[in-house]
């Protein structure tokens, strides 16, 4: 069924989930990484990107915030371009965990592959995969330069982050060189875990990832840079990926309840697609007990139940104006 809505109705819905939920005090930021431990807890953004490249921003869109583990999707697709879906699957895998993102456990239980790009293990060995192997440089800038696309602009990397997260990344460590036993990682496993702490601590905003998701849901062409990024045969398989386990051992429980594909991360932004309708991105520094924004996760619910939308249901959205 078709839901026409205006422009300046889905802005007021925005503003109203931005009302909603920007007094709840539930959660706490990330304390693991040091950095993310001093971030405002207050800041709150939502921002959708419609498929006409129309974006719609509301709180604090403007503050780059630490990307963390929603760079998983950025550097899946990054490989996935560079070496199509199938080869992707042999090399890394699509399944859920069903474990915490960081978890060794599941590298133990499924010993023959890391499982998904979008858990840590799955997520260095990604890193791994990026051509040219061997060459630092060039693969650091190829993943910068596919997050750009994806983003429409630039995502500037927050020195401090990178710092505080390398001094204190001694689990994703122990990940690289299991990975290594299991002959999961595909270039020194100290270079690719360097380049997956380096993605992580990128500074991006809520409307960058919202026109990532967006760039997704609308078979890879960027709404707003008007760039094809990648092949649309890939938009599915991304998508897939990322409802199986963007919430990691919640992804079930998101999915149910919100309707919509997600990836979080840590720092406190998710994005969510909703394929041919639009890319959606919130942000709040207070994590549940699985590393999943509070606040982001309760706006992105509601809207998507205010609109009355889900990623298996029929119906669609209509902006007029
Ligand atoms: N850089 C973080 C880590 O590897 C990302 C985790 C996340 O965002 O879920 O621990």
């Amino acid at each position: 069924m078709d839901n026409k809505i205006s422009l300046t109705q889905l802005k007021e819905l925005v503003t109203e989930a931005h009302e909603q939920f920007k007094g709840n005090t539930d959660g706490a930021n990330a304390d693991y990484i040091p950095y993310l431990a001093n971030i405002n807890k207050d800041l709150f953004a939502i921002s959708i990107c419609l498929m006409d490249g129309e974006v719609i921003n509301i709180g604090d869109t403007n503050y780059a915030f630490g990307i963390e583990s929603v760079s998983k999707v950025h550097t899946a697709i990054l490989a996935l371009r560079q070496y199509g879906a199938d080869k992707l699957l042999e090399l890394i895998g699509a399944d859920a965990t069903g474990l915490p993102f960081n978890s060794i456990m599941a590298i133990l239980l499924e010993s023959d592959h890391p499982s998904t790009p979008l858990v840590n293990s799955g997520a260095i060995s990604a890193c791994s995969m990026i051509m040219p192997i061997g060459d630092s440089d060039a693969k650091w800038k190829a993943i910068v330069d596919n997050i750009a696309e994806l983003c429409g602009s630039e995502t500037p990397l927050i020195g401090e982050l990178y710092k505080s997260e390398s001094a204190t990344n001694f689990n994703n460590k122990s990940i690289a060189w299991l990975l290594k036993n299991y002959n999961r990682i595909y270039d020194d496993p100290d270079l690719a875990l360097d380049l997956y702490t380096r993605q992580c601590s990128l500074g991006v905003t809520s409307e960058q990832l919202a026109i990532t998701a967006a760039t997704i849901a609308n078979d890879g062409y960027n709404p707003v840079s008007k760039k094809q990024v990648f092949k649309a045969s890939l938009s599915p398989k991304i998508t897939s990926l990322i409802s199986t386990v963007g919430f990691y051992e919640h992804s079930g429980d998101w999915l149910y309840s919100s309707g919509i594909p997600a990836k979080s991360g840590v720092g406190g932004g998710v994005l969510g697609v909703l394929p041919g309708q639009f890319g959606i991105a919130a942000f709040a520094p207070p994590l549940d007990g699985a590393g999943n924004s509070v606040k982001a996760q309760l706006a992105i619910k509601y809207i998507m139940n205010k609109l009355n939308l889900n990623v298996f249901g029929g119906n669609r959205i209509i902006i007029e104006d």
